[in-house]
């Protein structure tokens, strides 16, 4: 394939504290990903025909290089993302689903043999790996996001090419250094920089791709994917709502709420950003999120001294800066927060918390990205699950109550995981085999879950080997 426009060229990158640009990137071009692609395609048959032993144990040499370089990692994604805390969970979130993985794929890809329905047919399953997998991934959670799905599908057999954000690419070299000493990974894992151009040209090479981003580009390589007709796998945003029933415990309720929908700075796709609350309820629950929101401060100048960290992406900025100003203008009400703030070059707001909302309001419906809390009372459960439901939205939301009556409205919501009496747990269970699938709904992704078991076998192909172990002929042969 040609070069497609990709010329080699260089992106600037900036520093989200600071505001500088202090960084910057050479994109892949076309030439570059054929021979990447090209690579990879060659590399895949002998990691796929190590067996599942063999790439557990390739893997785990993996697990620990990167654990040896823990502190590089840790250094190269607090700059990309300017916190601290979540990029101690980032380095050792690769370790930790290594393993889960591992033991995940164990279960998944056993091979079954079973008589079948017919006495002298024994069915024998098999797999095939999808022979490269690209993975498209954003800045959120820049490391772990570049691997969520790319260590199930190389637990699956087959080789990943990353393309990750070119907003937060600082983590890629000293990732790709640990990789340096595990010949079985050479071609099996690579990295690509670059930017849209270079996601959209890597779709076009790979035998099936994972994209995690927003809704508006996965439309956009679901539809290039659909085209090629190759398995596709969209992970998109989300604007999760949480439902307070009454005869919640509202100390419970409001810190583990606060806490979901302002942990990242609320730059997570299951971030809690729709707040509805039993009318009775309401005031006080108000209160005392507002009392807690207060609380938390911003992590300047020292990134280890606070719990909000600046905004990553500077428009994403000006999206939060229109939601409030498109609420204020409807007749909202901020109790704490509300305003984009520049502190050392960098842009950040404080968790905010909204009362007098609607649903004719963009900060009800569209995703924010940031900490903001709209709350809205509601008359009844039936109420609560019609304005949960009503979004294009279904990743994922919570449920405080009474435990009957709040897993019978968890079942109600349209929406793959839901927390009953917490908030934004899924993402500590990623990998973990002792939970089962959830799909993303709506505008949320397509292409089956990352939860679970079954995650791996997205990145197979499955097979049915029939084996016919009688002599006599079969009865639907042509008597001839
Ligand atoms: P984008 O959709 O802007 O970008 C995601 C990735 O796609 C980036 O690597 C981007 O490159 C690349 N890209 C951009 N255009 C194209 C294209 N035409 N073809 C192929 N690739 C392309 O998302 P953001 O980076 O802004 O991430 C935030 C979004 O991600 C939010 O909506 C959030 O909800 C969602 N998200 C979803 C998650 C989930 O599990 N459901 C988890 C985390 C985030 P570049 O950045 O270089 O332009």
């Amino acid at each position: 394939m040609g070069d497609l426009g990709l010329v080699h060229r260089q992106l600037t990158v900036r520093n989200p504290r600071t505001g500088a640009d202090d960084f910057s990137i050479v994109p892949a071009s076309g030439a570059d990903l054929d021979r990447i692609v090209a690579r990879a395609r060659h590399a895949q048959p002998a990691w796929e025909a190590a067996g599942l032993d063999g790439r557990i144990a390739a893997l785990a040499r993996w697990r620990d290089a990167v654990a040896a370089a823990r502190d590089d990692l840790i250094a190269a994604v607090s700059v990309d993302t300017g916190r601290r805390a979540e990029s101690l969970r980032e380095a050792d979130n690769i370790g930790k689903w290594i393993d889960r993985w591992s033991n995940a794929a164990r279960q998944a890809l056993a091979p079954r043999m079973t008589q079948t329905s017919n006495p002298a047919f024994q069915a024998t399953s098999g797999f095939m790996a999808i022979p490269v997998l690209g993975v498209i991934s954003p800045w959120n959670f820049p490391m772990s996001l570049s691997l969520m799905d790319a260590i199930p599908a190389l637990l699956a057999g087959c080789a990943v090419v990353i393309k990750p954000s070119e907003v937060t690419p600082r983590f890629v070299a000293p990732l790709v250094r640990t990789l340096a000493d595990i010949p079985e990974l050479a071609g099996i894992v690579t990295y690509v920089q670059g930017d849209g151009a270079t996601g959209a040209a890597l779709v076009d090479r790979v035998d099936g791709i994972c994209f995690t981003g927003s809704t508006a580009t996965g439309r956009k390589v679901a539809a290039q994917a659909g085209a090629r007709l190759i398995p596709c796998f969209v992970e998109l945003g989300g604007k999760d709502a949480a439902i307070v029933l009454e005869g919640s415990d509202i100390e419970r309720a409001t810190s583990a709420i606060l806490t979901g929908a302002t942990l990242g700075t609320g730059q997570q796709c299951y971030s809690i950003e729709r707040i509805y609350v039993a009318r009775p309820l309401h005031d006080a629950f108000v209160t005392r999120l507002v009392e807690k929101a207060r609380k938390l401060r911003l992590a300047h100048p020292d990134p280890t001294d606070g719990q909000i960290g600046p905004l990553i992406f500077a428009p994403q900025a000006e999206i939060i800066h229109a939601q409030l100003r498109d609420a204020r203008a409807k007749g909202a009400q901020v109790h704490c927060g509300g305003a984009i703030e520049t502190h050392g070059g960098g842009l950040w707001i404080a968790p905010t918390v909204l009362t007098g909302v609607t649903h004719d309001m963009a900060v009800m419906r569209d995703e924010t990205f940031g900490p903001l809390m709209p709350v809205m009372a509601f008359d009844g459960a039936e109420q609560a699950v019609a304005l949960a439901n009503d979004s294009i939205y279904g990743l994922s939301g919570a449920v405080f109550g009474p435990r009957a009556m709040a897993m019978q409205v968890a079942a109600r919501m349209r929406a793959g995981a839901v927390c009953v009496n917490d908030a934004g747990a899924t993402p500590f269970f990623i990998g973990d085999t002792s939970v089962c699938g959830s799909d993303a709904f709506g505008c949320s992704g397509l292409g089956g879950t990352r939860r679970g078991p079954d995650s791996i076998l997205r990145f197979v192909r499955r097979k049915l080997m029939l084996d016919n172990t009688d002599t006599a002929p079969s009865p639907w042969w042509y008597p001839v």
